[in-house]
């Protein structure tokens, strides 16, 4: 039993597994607090029906390897509520205050948004305990995924690493997966720097076209509410099709492994560019690796948005985000490359050496690391 429990624990965490409920509200949730040796634990809250006490740890440790390596003073954590994000406005005010309530003794972990999270969530979460990341800007916050900080970071790590694969932004065909909030931003941030989207999904379908997608009108046509495989300039697939589209760049930006032994061999692309958290399982990047396609890990890749959410939990401005997203996604994404390279490592066994050197530097400066 007692190796039951403890199946997750490594030499870094979790530190701390709390599962929550409360009836009266049918919240019912998990919080890890992966490790806190560099600060106070900095990690999304998810919102979906079918999330695991698995996936929050693995998600959990992607946040203490991105803080990390982002050289932020803060740890890492994650939590996840079972519940549908589409529900009535007013029942998902009364399930997060809830949560709020739920982990608000926790304070050594500060809550941010997620998938079926954003940042008026999180204003009800500070509105209970006092403390959350990626608020409104009415309430000093800055709004990290109306600005895109997550799809810009994204932008700027492809353009380092196009020096280390057959890819120039310019003219490079970007397909992506889960045009959510990372999803459009990455493509606006990347069509700016003279890349073409040829194809683009979310849960509803895919929409595909080799002469390319005016990323504007289907950013348009998507918060009207409408499916991207609507959007009229292009050809209907289904939402798994995705995968396959021949591109140079691929971009998962929704769910937990996409990416696995059975279906990484369907990619026809020269780089993924991870904008979603552990979207490819560890078979999945082997076969990356082997086939010459260069991937950039998630938690080096997608660090902008908690980058942000560091800036402002210290005060800083949505200038000074961008700057800092900036000088550390192109510091760390050319580290990490330049290691891989090196050492004919793959990137991700490149950013967890970088990461883990960093975290255990962190812990043996506290009294029980
Ligand atoms: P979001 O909810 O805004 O968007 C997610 C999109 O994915 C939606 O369009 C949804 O329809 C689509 N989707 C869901 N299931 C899908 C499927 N099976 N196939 C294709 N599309 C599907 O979420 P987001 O904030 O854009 O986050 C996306 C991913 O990026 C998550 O893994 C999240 O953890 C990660 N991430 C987000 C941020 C951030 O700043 N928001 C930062 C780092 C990592």
């Amino acid at each position: 039993m007692t190796e039951e429990i403890f199946r997750f624990c490594d030499e870094y965490g979790p530190e701390k597994i709390i599962h929550f409920a409360n009836p009266a509200i049918e919240l019912k949730g998990i919080l890890v607090i992966d490790n806190v040796a560099a600060g106070p634990a900095i990690g999304g809250t998810r919102m979906a029906p079918d999330v695991s006490v698995e996936e929050c740890v693995r998600l959990a440790r992607a946040m203490t390897f991105k803080n990390a390596a982002a050289g932020l003073p803060h740890g890492g954590a994650k939590a996840v509520i079972f519940a549908d994000p589409a529900m009535p406005l007013e029942k998902k005010e009364s399930v997060i205050r809830g949560y709020a309530c739920a982990i608000s003794e926790f304070t050594d972990y500060i809550a941010g948004p997620d998938m079926g999270t954003d940042e008026i969530a999180m204003a009800w979460v500070r509105d209970e305990i006092g403390r959350s990341v990626g608020l409104p800007r009415e309430v000093g916050g800055i709004p990290l995924d109306e600005i895109g900080a997550t799809g810009f970071g994204l932008a700027t790590a492809a353009e380092v690493a196009q020096e280390f694969c057959d890819v120039t932004i310019k003219g490079a065909r970007v397909a992506i997966q889960g045009f959510g909030a990372v999803g459009k931003h990455a493509a606006q941030f990347l069509i700016e720097r003279g890349a073409v989207l040829v194809g683009a999904s979310d849960s509803r379908g895919t929409i595909a076209n080799p002469d390319g997608i005016d990323v504007d009108c289907l950013v348009a046509h998507k918060e009207g509410g409408k499916p991207v495989a609507d959007y009229p300039d292009g050809q209907k697939l289904s939402c798994d099709d995705i995968i396959a589209v021949p591109c140079d760049i691929w971009i998962p930006a929704a769910r937990p492994d996409v990416l696995r032994e059975d279906n990484v061999g369907q990619l026809d692309c020269k780089m993924v560019l991870q904008g979603a958290n552990i979207p490819a399982t560890l078979e999945a990047e082997v076969k990356l690796h082997e086939r010459g396609i260069l991937s950039v890990p998630d938690f080096i890749a997608n660090a902008g948005g908690v980058i942000c959410a560091s800036v402002e939990y210290h005060g800083g401005t949505e200038t000074s985000a961008f700057a800092t997203i900036e000088e550390k996604l192109r510091l760390n994404t050319r580290a990490v490359l330049m290691d891989a390279r090196d050492e004919k490592l793959a990137p991700r066994a490149a950013a967890i050496k970088l990461a883990g050197e960093r975290v255990r530097r962190a812990m043996s400066l506290t009294r029980w690391g």
